[in-house]
């Protein structure tokens, strides 16, 4: 069977929809949507109909109305919405970016294969070849990252024995029949390894982490506190805060020095600088909100409404609980890190991280929407190899995507920005983009809503129809049939980590720092 294309919401935040005042008595139902919720319901227009991103304003406007009869919504206000939030404007002069605000270490590093050299204050760090590869060829293989992250939502699991300790791996297969493990659990706690690999690279942090007072470690960790820590990131889903704790709790361990050394050279940003980006925390958000924000909270106080007067309350809060639970679990941290060097270890692991792990030459890589190599990671998110996509000549930086290529221009741009900081110029984006305000000649008068116009214009009577007919054609080309790529499946190299979900379907997920991915699903 072939695949079939679906989408999934991997975090969901139901915001529910702010009242307000009936204004023109309408109905009583009709709700006031918030600019976030329009935002997100445009976003995840784009994402489950890609064809969508060219279609002119009114278009759009008619579209979102469809899927939300219930909104009251002009189609002024929303084009004012779409502008302000830069969905829809082609002045990019103007965007928030935070690249300057990205600190790269000058780093130097090389071996047979690749170097790490220094490009400039604005591109920073880049991997370069230092041979030539064929298509396909392996530029190199990562065999682990610099500290291994189980995932947050493996850890109820990973607590009751149920999941290796250190990778999250179940300890069951899928027909429930428990595998025998001897020798692998741990002689304290219900924990148990999936090998004898990963008690080995695990066992001392785990002794540190749940065990300090065994071993008399009880001035670097305070094992209760540990606890309290994890349990509160997992109550706001945080992961790069649970990565941190377990990243700073092996430099305490490691006395080779090499932990801390690879971090050092990370290229890091304070998460207070990202979160200004954020640009929705519902559905269809681009911010990535597993990583450092907060999606929303189990007391429902993330409402929206009162969102307006502190944008970054909640976050606020948590990030101090967070930092102080930190300093709880390592009673030295506190003399070592502020908050503020607390909130720029979040960043920098939200910047720098690929599936939840930071891998050292990875980390050096810059992104290109067409990309002359990709990453393949191993099932248990270990091991990550890089291949050449397209033959790179010795001395050609090496890039991957940062984003799902499958995505048309503006939201791959729009990812780009918000969670890594830059506005995006590649060769395809300057390609596609310049199809987007192309229009031909005979067409001209026509078309009432193109692109260029939509911010002078300020009426609401556009004719759509035509118009959008004559962008899709135009567009074609250029951007990418996601079920034609997803027919024959070469025609993008993506990395796509493999999971299995519980009824034993291979889901190929596609997407790097997005809560909402499509997903192609091999129903077998
Ligand atoms: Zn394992
Ligand atoms: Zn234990
Ligand atoms: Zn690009």
């Amino acid at each position: 069977m072939g695949l079939t294309i679906k989408i999934e919401t991997l975090n969901d935040s139901d915001q529910a929809p702010v009242q307000e005042g009936v204004e023109d008595g309408s109905n009583a139902q009709d709700v006031a949507p918030t600019e976030e919720e329009i935002c997100d319901d445009v976003v995840l227009l784009w994402k489950e109909e890609p064809g969508t991103e060219d279609a002119t304003i009114q278009h759009l406007y008619d579209r979102i109305r469809e899927r939300n009869s219930t909104w009251k919504l002009s189609a002024s206000r929303f084009r004012n919405i779409l502008n302000q939030h830069h969905l829809y404007d082609t002045d990019l002069e103007t965007v928030s970016l935070y690249k300057e605000d990205i600190h790269f270490p000058k780093a130097v590093d090389s071996n047979a294969k690749v170097k790490v050299e220094f490009i400039d204050d604005e591109h920073g760090r880049g991997l370069f070849a230092e041979k030539d590869f064929t298509k396909g060829q392996i530029i190199l293989k990562e065999n682990k990252p610099i500290v291994f992250v189980p995932p947050l939502d493996k850890l109820f699991f990973i607590s009751n024995g149920k999941a290796c300790a250190r990778c999250g791996k179940a300890l069951y297969d899928l027909t429930q029949q428990k595998i025998m493990v001897h020798y692998l659990d741990c002689e304290v706690c219900k924990a148990i390894w999936c090998s004898d690999k990963c008690k080995k690279a695990h066992a001392p942090l785990h002794e540190l982490l749940y065990h300090s007072w065994r071993s008399n470690r009880i001035d670097i960790l305070h094992a209760g506190n540990w606890k309290r820590f994890v349990n509160y990131c997992e109550k706001y889903c945080f992961t790069a805060a649970f990565s941190i704790g377990l990243i700073y709790g092996s430099m305490l361990l490691d006395s080779t020095g090499e932990v801390k050394e690879q971090w050092d050279v990370l290229a890091s940003v304070s998460q207070r600088v990202r979160i200004k980006l954020r640009d929705a925390s519902g559905i269809g958000s681009t911010f990535n909100l597993m990583n450092g924000t907060i999606a929303h909270t189990e007391d429902g106080s993330d409402n929206g409404a009162k969102k307006d007067d502190d944008e970054n309350a909640d976050d606020e809060i948590v990030w101090e609980k967070c930092y102080e639970l930190f300093c709880g679990a390592f009673p030295k941290a506190s003399e070592e890190i502020d908050l503020e060097q607390f909130l720029t270890m979040i960043g920098t692991f939200n910047i720098n991280q690929y599936n939840g792990q930071i891998y050292h030459w990875h980390s050096f890589m810059n992104h290109d929407c067409e990309p002359n190599a990709y990453i393949e990671q191993a099932e248990e998110h270990e091991e990550l190899k890089l291949h050449a996509r397209k033959p790179i000549k010795k001395g050609e930086q090496v890039c991957v995507t940062y984003v799902n290529p499958l995505h048309g221009v503006r939201l791959r741009r729009r990812e780009l920005r918000v969670n890594w900081g830059f506005l995006c110029q590649c060769d395809r984006c300057r390609n596609e983009l310049s199809t987007f305000e192309r229009v031909p000649n005979s067409d001209k008068e026509s078309v009432t809503t193109n692109l260029a116009k939509v911010d002078s214009d300020d009426t609401s009577d556009d004719t759509p129809g035509r118009s959008t007919d004559n962008r899709k054609s135009s567009m074609r080309e250029a951007q990418p049939d996601l079920k034609e790529i997803l027919k024959n499946g070469k025609e993008f190299e993506l990395d796509i980590p493999e999971t299995v979900d519980t009824q034993g379907n291979v889901r190929k997920t596609s997407v790097r720092f997005d809560s909402n991915v499509f997903v192609a699903v091999d129903e077998r």
